[in-house]
């Protein structure tokens, strides 16, 4: 048998875990383990696509800085991966004349952060961009840094680069059992037991199962999702280079993305349908795919073309849509972190955070929004 005493254990490998033995690693190599349930890059969590939109547009000046330091921080594991995990492709967000967000909170805060962004009127997008249709009752904001982040290559990344930094990486060893023992915590998954010093939950959707073992629990709800792949009726208007993300900036959004890792733009709806990790289901929901069919013969017509595929995910709600990063109360070398439905974009320097708490108890990223007792997450039960 190998080691089995680490000085981390990361619990859960999705984006947020693997970000988090990459950047453990950086600083503690061959002292970390990391520890998922199923096999590595499996589809059943909230992190496997081709895509998810990075962008710096954010309401709250913590927010567009921490996306700041995304931005930095895939550069640099861009370079050490030698691949391209951001496609900047600019971002659109079309403003209805009604809406539940708070368009002004959002400019404020870019502006104070010197992201730039553009108002255009309908008719400057519908110029700048043939690709939509919108009469003049919308208006959008474009900002030239927004983009894609190609997500299960990034993830993929971090692994890779946290087994060449030494890390141990274990699948298909789920943890049933922890319990604190002196200096750390005895932790049993696949048959084995380890000890560490501290320990990163990323479980995503499974993590009240996680903090039972500390007689803790969240008010997380899981919620269905999915998203579908399109054939547009001619490909190359629909490139990286010349198609944006774009997101329609209300609740349940809809949201899309140019051709990329499919032969096929990708658009959603939010669906926010409850369920659970064990009770989803992986068929698609044709009302859904209706739906998104209609919103692209009106406003993206040369995108609708035939559906390629649609693909099912879970995704983790907190009441107040922050994330969670903290350690947990009465334990303070155990951190938890929740990616509160749009942590894709911050994956690595959430990890990168979790390996400043982890190795020295502080960090200089701004995470006050995200304690584990806040008032939003102390449960109504
Ligand atoms: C359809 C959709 C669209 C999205 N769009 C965006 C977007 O455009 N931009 C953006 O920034 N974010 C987006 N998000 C959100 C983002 O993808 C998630 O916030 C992020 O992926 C969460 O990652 P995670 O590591 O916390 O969760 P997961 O990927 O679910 O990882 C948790 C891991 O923990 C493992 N695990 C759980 N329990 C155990 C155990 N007991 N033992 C061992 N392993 C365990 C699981 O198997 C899993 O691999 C989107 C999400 C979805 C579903």
């Amino acid at each position: 048998m190998g080691k089995t005493s680490f000085r981390h254990i990361v619990i859960g490998l999705g984006g947020l875990g693997s970000a988090a033995a990459y950047w453990l690693s950086q600083r503690d190599g061959g002292d970390v383990l990391a520890l998922e349930q199923f096999e590595l890059g499996h589809a059943r969590g909230e992190s496997e696509d081709h895509s998810r939109i990075i962008r710096k547009t954010y309401h709250t000046v913590d927010y567009v800085r921490y996306a700041q330091a995304a931005y930095d921080t895939w550069a640099e594991v861009e370079a050490h991966a030698g691949e391209e995990l951001v496609v900047k492709t600019g971002e659109l967000n079309f403003w209805p004349e009604v809406t539940t967000l708070d368009e002004t909170a959002f400019n404020s805060a870019m502006a104070a952060c010197d992201v730039p962004f553009e108002r255009l009127s309908a008719a400057e997008v519908s110029r700048r961009f043939p690709q939509f249709r919108f009469d003049d009752s919308i208006h959008a904001v474009w900002q030239p840094d927004g983009g894609l982040l190609a997500a299960s290559k990034a993830n993929a990344a971090h692994r890779r680069l946290a087994a060449r930094q030494g890390a141990v990486l274990r699948d298909n060893a789920p943890v049933e059992a922890i319990r604190q023992i002196n200096g750390g915590y005895e932790v049993r998954a696949g048959g084995q037991i380890y000890e560490g010093e501290k320990l990163i939950l990323a479980a995503g959707p499974w993590t009240n199962r996680l903090l039972a073992h500390f007689g803790l629990s969240l008010p997380l709800v899981v919620t269905q999702e999915q998203v579908s792949y399109v054939t547009p009726l001619d490909a190359a208007p629909f490139t990286p280079e010349r198609f944006p993300v774009w997101i329609w900036m209300i609740h349940d959004n809809y949201y899309g993305f140019p051709i990329y890792g499919a032969n096929g733009v990708k658009i959603a709806r939010d669906r926010f349908v409850p369920t659970t990790a064990e009770t989803r289901s992986f068929t698609p929901d044709p009302e859904n795919e209706a739906q998104l069919r209609g919103f692209l013969e009106r406003h993206i017509p040369q995108a609708a073309g035939p559906l390629l595929y649609s693909k099912t995910c879970i995704l983790t709600h907190t009441p107040d849509t922050d994330f969670v990063l903290d350690s947990l109360p009465g334990h303070p070398g155990v951190f938890c972190v929740v990616g509160a439905n749009h942590a894709m974009k911050f994956a690595s320097v959430i990890g990168r955070t979790l390996a400043d708490l982890a190795c020295t108890g502080e960090t200089a990223q701004p995470i006050e929004a995200f304690r584990f007792g806040r008032d939003a997450l102390r449960s109504t039960e």
